[in-house]
């Protein structure tokens, strides 16, 4: 998070109104037709709490000049009945605004983490390595953003209110005496300064803990399995890492408390010193009218009633309005994050994505650096591969093979050099060229979904029959699993599903490659260690059916089987970011470098090469 969120702190003038325009339009657009209505009849509730303080009023000095035998006790009752009736509006009207605050709350909550997964899943993908500390923004625009966010959103309205109230309330009171007005507002000072203060500190700490913060939900989720994503439950019970993780979780847990209840104990007492001044403020007052009516008692006892109870609606209301619009300021730190998202850069995608007959792929002279990363992934590579060769790609451990396939796929680009397909430059005409390849990736995703939807992602368009989908898993050999789950191709599957079904790691797999095979309109297929998870015979079916897979296609296999390699037309060697050899198995062998080297070294492990 570096220094970015001490500069948060100072927000220009011009920034500030820009953020809480759109902050206003946001919570516009989320409102439903009848919250809007509630906070229309709010505007002239408003007026309610000095309507009731007058109504009291002349009902006291009614009932005074009862006991003055002035009066009879009629008018004194229909006073009585407008009072019963006030209560009950404004009583309605509180159930219904809290009602309709919450549902305005959750409604923008939605909004906002419906727009964070938009931005996530269409900004330019290096933004996703965290570039322009996309992903701290992210984070915390979903913790502690979106909730403050929608609240303070919800808080403008409520403002405009309590002004209405605060302004009916100081007129009122003004006919009353000035000097009482004055000391009231004058007493609500320091409780706004301190809630000002208070906000800014809060926003300092939760922003200087989070990487606490963080981790400590981190822990707690390695420890407790409630994230999928923390696959540790096996390692935490084997290996009796209990112990590790419960002392790791609370210093970091207790670190964050200390600092948060530090902050929290310091507010507490503050904040009761500015009530105490308030309340004596309002007794002083209180005493004042009572001296007031005691030296002239024909302005009658209904004004202590009056002053008593608008006294303490003025100090609320200005309180309200003033800590409101502090907040609503101090909110718009929280609210520059989440609109951050909402700018950054989008990958652009033709509107009319061109079919590739023909997607030759070249890599002209590429560079690739990821984003907050020092170290070349690829260097200078150049190649280019023709419609329909079949590939395999080798290399050690990180010498930049998922690198070279994620640029082909467009996912980055290129820190210098050109890579086209079909003569189209990627980086120009990323849905065409997207749409010309099919790929499994390296870390595919598992979706909680039937099965039949898993492959059928990967092209929404097309339309098949379940005969024509078994067919498919039948060339993938995902068929027998398939068919012996008890709805087989509709069968849920995943760790959300109810009957428990989730398929293994290879089954996924084969499921993941049936998925990239159901794109058949592709004229590219990259397939990054599509192996990994299979066991040796399911890799050797997978082998000896690859030209049923593959089609016409393409074909860049990503491999550390150099048995295989056999299968194919090329194989480039890669290390360290660039193409150290390149040419058919038998080639390779004979040249006797880096690649015979490492076949060499295998074959003593797996014995001859099986043919495929
Ligand atoms: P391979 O697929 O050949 O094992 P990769 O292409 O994944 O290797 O990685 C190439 C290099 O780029 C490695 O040095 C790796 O550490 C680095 N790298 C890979 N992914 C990222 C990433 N998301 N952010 C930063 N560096 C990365
Ligand atoms: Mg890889």
């Amino acid at each position: 998070m570096k220094n970015q969120q001490e500069l948060k702190g100072r927000l220009g003038i011009g920034e500030v109104l820009r953020i809480a325009g759109k902050a206003l339009q946001v919570s516009f657009r989320t409102k439903s037709t009848m919250s809007l209505f509630v906070n229309l009849i709010g505007f002239a509730m408003a007026f309610v709490p000095v309507w009731i303080s007058m109504t009291l009023r002349d009902f006291t000095n009614h009932v005074q000049q009862i006991f003055q035998g002035q009066e009879t006790i009629m008018t004194a009752l229909l006073v009585l009945g407008l009072l019963i009736l006030l209560y009950l509006m404004q009583t309605s009207y509180l159930f219904a605004s809290d009602y309709y605050a919450e549902v305005d709350r959750q409604r923008t909550t939605r909004y906002m983490k419906k727009k964070i997964i938009e931005s996530a899943s269409s900004v330019e993908y290096k933004y996703i390595e965290n570039e322009g500390d996309y992903r701290d923004k992210l984070a915390f625009a979903e913790m502690s953003g979106g909730s403050q966010v929608a609240q303070s959103m919800q808080q403008s309205i409520v403002i405009l209110q309590q002004v209405i109230t605060f302004v009916s309330i100081t007129l009122v009171l003004l006919d009353v005496s000035l000097l009482i007005v004055m000391i009231l507002i004058a007493t609500c000072i320091p409780a706004v300064v301190l809630s000002i203060k208070q906000k800014d500190e809060d926003y300092k700490n939760k922003t200087k803990s989070m990487k606490d913060g963080a981790m400590s939900v981190h822990l707690f989720y390695m420890a407790s399995g409630a994230n999928e994503n923390c696959k540790s439950m096996n390692d935490v019970r084997f290996f009796g890492m209990y112990p590790w993780i419960k002392d790791k979780w609370r210093d970091v847990s207790m670190n964050y408390l200390k600092q948060k209840n530090a902050v929290s104990r310091k507010h507490v007492v503050y904040n009761s010193l500015a009530d105490i001044l308030r309340n004596g403020v309002y007794i002083g007052i209180l005493l004042l009218v009572a001296k007031q009516i005691y030296d002239n008692p024909a302005i009658g006892l209904g004004v202590f009633m009056l002053v008593s109870t608008l006294a303490v609606q003025l100090q609320n209301a200005t309180t309200k309005v003033f800590v409101g619009i502090a907040q609503f300021f101090g909110d718009i730190r929280y609210m520059k994050d989440f609109f951050e998202l909402d700018a950054t850069p989008k990958e652009k995608l033709e509107d009319h994505p061109q079919v590739l007959d023909q997607a030759d792929i070249v890599f002209e002279n590429v560079s690739f650096t990821y984003p907050n990363s020092t170290m070349q992934a690829l260097k200078n590579l150049s190649i280019t591969i023709k419609q329909g060769e079949k590939i395999a790609i080798v290399g050690e451990n990180g010498s930049g093979k998922s690198t070279f396939a994620n640029l082909l796929c467009g996912m980055h680009q290129p820190t210098s050099g050109e890579v086209t397909v079909g003569g189209l430059n990627v980086k120009n005409y990323l849905a065409s060229v997207r749409n010309a390849i099919s790929v499994v990736f390296q870390n595919f995703g598992r979706y909680e979904t039937s099965i039949k939807e898993n492959i059928t992602f990967s092209d929404r368009s097309r339309k098949i029959t379940d005969e024509d989908l078994e067919k498919l898993t039948k060339t993938t050999n995902a068929f027998s699993f398939i068919e012996a789950q008890p709805n087989g191709l509709d069968e849920t599957v995943g760790t959300f599903s109810e009957g428990g079904n989730d398929l293994s790691g290879g089954q996924w797999q084969k499921v993941a490659i049936t998925r990239a095979m159901y794109r058949d309109k592709a004229r590219i297929m990259v397939l990054d260690e599509p192996t990994s998870a299979l066991d040796p015979v399911a890799e050797a079916q997978l082998y000896r059916d690859f030209a049923k897979i593959t089609g016409d296609k393409t074909t860049i296999l990503i491999s550390h089987r150099l048995g295989i390699t056999t299968i194919v037309d090329r194989i480039l060697v890669f290390a360290d970011g660039r193409i150290i050899e390149e040419g058919d198995h038998t080639e390779l062998l004979a040249k006797g470098g880096q690649y015979a080297a490492m076949y060499h070294a295998q074959a003593q492990w797996y014995g001859e090469v099986v043919d495929f």
